[in-house]
């Protein structure tokens, strides 16, 4: 970053979160850091305690009472992955867990226990009870899992705890989920430059640059984690009808749009969707913007007036409409 700024980072949601201010303000810096932790102890599925995992714990025995912005996100996740007719499913845990992609003991499980466990990932077998707060997993063995708008969610309530500290001008960057508020002060049009990284690159090289103002910028990408195994990539979006990884064309989908939670859910849902039908659906949709990397090194550029994209990578061609 340029002189002119000041960063802050933390190791949090096992990534690098990083703050970058105009001015210093530690005081908006450990807020901010202290809400993730907050909202992280809420969400996570990786550690045997949270509000999450409680509900999951039940599963099959009985509902549990949560609060109110855990309760609000797994209805907006159920909704999406009833009404949306793509691969978002938010039941996804049961898959999640017998892989292990990303983590320690990942593995390509047999065909068998993959076959069970589609039996366990019913979005409809979660029910909601909005007076109460409570969710009730129907199934033993059934799991939410938030990993796909988790980030954007939080991105979203960092913005405002900026806002509550009186800073309007920044950037937040939750690994693969950046959050820019207003314009920025070192580039003469104000605009953010947030690089997009090369698929697969080892050495952080980028495919091009992001210029945006006052935007959420969101990344699913079959990079961020995979596995090799036989000349087989095997990466972490799962397709719910087969139990496997979504087998497509792209290589990543970025999401430019106002709110991150959004972006994070259409990242996820037009991975799924492949170009042609998220463009039809973006071409609806003209607040938000997407940029596809497709696995035969084309980039396509949906909606680029909200949006300035520097190709840098030179295998890359950008797609003619
Ligand atoms: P994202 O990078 O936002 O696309 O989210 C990927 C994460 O969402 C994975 O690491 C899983 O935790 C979870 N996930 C995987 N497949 C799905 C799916 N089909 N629907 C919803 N969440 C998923
Ligand atoms: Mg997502």
């Amino acid at each position: 970053m340029v002189s002119s700024s000041y960063e802050y980072t933390q190791t949090l949601m096992g990534t690098t979160v990083s703050l970058t201010l105009l001015e210093p303000n530690e005081t908006a810096a450990h807020t901010v850091f202290q809400t993730i932790k907050m909202l992280e102890d809420k969400l996570t599925v990786n550690r045997s305690l949270s509000e999450v995992m409680s509900i999951n714990l039940a599963a099959g025995k009985h509902a549990v009472t949560v609060s109110q912005p855990v309760f609000s996100l797994i209805e907006q996740a159920q909704k999406v992955s009833l009404h949306f007719n793509s691969c978002f499913n938010l039941a996804i845990g049961p898959l999640v867990k017998i892989w292990k992609i990303g983590f320690k003991g990942y593995k390509v499980p047999s065909a068998k226990l993959i076959k069970q466990q589609l039996l366990l990932i019913d979005p409809k077998n979660i029910e909601l009870n909005a007076n109460k707060h409570s969710v009730f997993l129907k199934k033993q063995g059934m799991e939410i899992d938030l990993g796909a708008i988790a980030k954007g969610y939080i991105a979203d309530v960092i913005k405002l705890v900026l806002h509550e500290q009186q800073v309007y001008q920044g950037i937040i960057n939750l690994g693969g989920n950046v959050l820019t508020l207003g314009g920025s002060l070192t580039d003469k049009n104000g605009y953010w430059h947030v690089g997009l990284r090369k698929p697969f690159s080892t050495n952080d090289k980028l495919s091009g640059i992001i210029k945006v103002k006052n935007k959420s910028i969101v990344t699913s990408g079959i990079y961020e984690r995979f596995f090799m195994q036989n000349d087989h990539l095997y990466h972490h979006i799962f397709n719910p009808q087969t139990g496997y990884p979504l087998d497509n064309e792209l290589e990543s989908v970025t999401i430019i749009s106002d709110s991150s939670l959004e972006g994070d859910i259409y990242s996820t849902v037009f991975y799924g969707w492949g170009l042609d039908k998220s463009s039809k659906y973006l071409q609806k949709h003209q607040n938000l913007s997407a940029i596809f990397l497709l696995k035969n090194k084309t980039i396509a550029l949906i909606n680029p007036d909200n949006f300035i994209f520097q190709k840098i990578d030179t295998q890359y061609k950008i797609k003619a409409d």
